[in-house]
């Protein structure tokens, strides 16, 4: 197979760039490679930055209204190209297509959200709060902002940013991951179709001279992101260093609480599907079980029934349910700590690296490793890939420890019937996204989405009402206006009221 170029999207065009740097985009399922990607240098970076500033100019004035129908339009063509978005996710990913298909549906409720802009972006006013004076709020644009997204939710994770940047009023430069970055320009495309100004949204691809050129852009206002800890500290510390608005959502070891009363079929279940799914590159996937008590043996004996049955192979087979790795590296990485945690002292229950594929596909069997304990690189690492650990506790103090210790806090989830103990769970717990009896509690698109610790870096969660108060910035009016009876020119007021 040739492979083909991707084209930024600049100016509501496909752009090659004139960079002589590129990646290689793989096919995960193959282990060939599909396609090139153009890594654009900082001035190609400056000159997007560049016609989003100019867009800007004219999108800022675009009534709410308008704003508001290219984004109903845009929810039905993502709609109707929902398939395609989801076969290019899955032939740059690898995950399976009804899980891309689900990520892009999450991504549309997002687009729904930024549908209700001219609700959202009301302003507030205060009559008469002296004589005459009236006070009120108004939420303007920032002007140019930048996204800037991981391999693992293509087309998700910008539809995060994006949808509510652009209906503030901003416009944006988008850099995608360069693993998997078809699915932006497929989305550029269609919003162009729905009607968006060229100009308004733009994508950049390329690596980190790219990222580095939008960070220090004195025009970029603000900067999203989302990806690894050590790349969202880096990119809070340059971006706000450099005077701008940065939310950086960083990366995650999400824990599962079971306590001995759990519906054992359920929590199992969920445990699966949660560490597996999207072969656990997921910053919301699973990667510790706290089993708390006696119900650690028969947990893990049923979470190893099912997980065995875990059908393997490319996303493209409706058979699959999981694919494979993102790439040969991140794959032969992940594999990496099975040996790791059994001379650690933990036990293999299940060892992914003994299950074979045909072909050079960047696949990988499920593991699971028990006893395992918190000093261990298995349990500490965020690994991102379809590993679960199982730390056995006495009770539940002990799991709530072991959380607290953690320094992710990203999303975490209990298992019980007691509503006391999922209520203290709830309120103690330091974890921005907590689940009860829901093993990946991502918030729907009405609330906002986001961890604490070092799974975020910035005051704000992305999306929902936190997402357009990123975007805005707000201006309080003051007005005091004379007497209309007072007036020089008599406008036929009574003379007192
Ligand atoms: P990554 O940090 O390697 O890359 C993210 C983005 O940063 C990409 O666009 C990449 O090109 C860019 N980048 C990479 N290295 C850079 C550098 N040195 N300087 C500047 N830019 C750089 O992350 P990834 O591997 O693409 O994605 C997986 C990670 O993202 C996991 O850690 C996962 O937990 C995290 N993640 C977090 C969330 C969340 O909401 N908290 C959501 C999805 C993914």
């Amino acid at each position: 197979m040739t492979a083909t170029t991707i084209s930024h999207w600049i100016g509501g065009t496909r752009s090659p760039g004139g960079s002589d740097r590129h990646g290689d985009v793989f096919n995960p399922a193959t282990g060939s490679v599909s396609a090139t990607v153009p890594f654009a240098t900082s001035s190609e970076v400056d000159a997007a930055v560049a016609v989003a500033a100019e867009a800007f100019l004219s999108w800022r004035d675009v009534s709410l209204s308008r704003r508001t129908e290219i984004m109903f339009r845009f929810r039905e063509l993502l709609s109707a190209h929902k398939d395609d978005l989801a076969a290019a996710v899955t032939a740059e990913h690898g995950k399976v297509l009804s899980d891309a298909a689900g990520e892009v549906q999450r991504g549309i409720e997002n687009v729904e959200f930024a549908c209700g802009a001219p609700h959202l972006l009301k302003g507030s006013m205060s009559h008469q709060v002296a004589t005459r004076v009236d006070v009120h709020s108004l939420l303007q644009p920032l002007g140019v902002v930048a996204g800037i997204s991981p391999f693992n939710f293509p087309a998700m994770v910008p539809l995060w940013m994006f949808p509510n940047a652009l209906v503030c009023g901003n416009t944006f430069v988008l850099k995608p991951s360069e693993k998997d970055p078809s699915a932006s320009v497929l989305m550029a495309e269609l919003l162009t179709e729905a009607g968006l100004p060229d100009g308004v949204f733009n994508v950049v691809h390329g690596d980190k001279e790219a990222v580095d050129a939008l960070l220090v852009n004195p025009t970029v206002q603000a900067v999203s992101f989302v990806g690894s800890t050590p790349i969202a500290r880096y990119i809070y510390e340059t971006g706000t260093s450099h005077g701008k608005r940065v939310q950086a959502l960083g990366g995650a070891k999400n824990h599962m609480v079971v306590l001995p009363d759990a519906d054992l079929g359920m929590a199992a279940d969920a445990a699966v599907s949660a560490a597996y799914g999207s072969a656990g590159e997921r910053c919301m996937a699973i990667s510790v079980v706290l089993a708390v008590g006696d119900v650690a043996d028969p947990l893990v004996a049923a979470i190893a029934e099912r997980a065995r049955a875990v059908r393997i192979g490319p996303g493209t087979d409706a058979d699959s349910e999981m694919g494979p790795l993102v790439t040969r590296e991140h794959r032969d990485k992940v594999a990496s700590y099975l040996p790791a945690a059994s001379e650690a002292g933990a036990r293999l229950v299940l060892d992914g690296r003994e299950q074979s594929f045909d072909g050079d596909g960047f696949f990988l069997g499920v593991s699971i490793i028990d006893d395992v304990t918190t000093d261990m690189d298995c349990y500490r690492d965020e690994i991102f890939g379809p590993v679960l650990a199982v730390v056995r506790v006495p009770d539940f103090d002990a799991a709530m420890a072991v959380l607290e210790d953690n320094p992710y806090g990203n999303g975490t989830a209990i298992f019980t019937r007691d509503g006391g103990a999922a209520r203290r769970f709830v309120d103690e717990v330091p974890v921005g996204m907590v689940g009860v009896n829901v093993p990946v509690p991502v918030p729907v698109a009405a609330y906002s989405f986001g961890g604490w610790g070092d799974s975020l870096f910035g005051d704000s969660h992305m999306y929902g009402p936190e997402g357009l108060a990123f975007y805005t910035r707000s201006k309080v009016v003051t007005s005091r206006w004379p007497d209309p009876s007072t007036s020089t020119v008599d406008l036929g007021f009574p003379q007192s009221r």
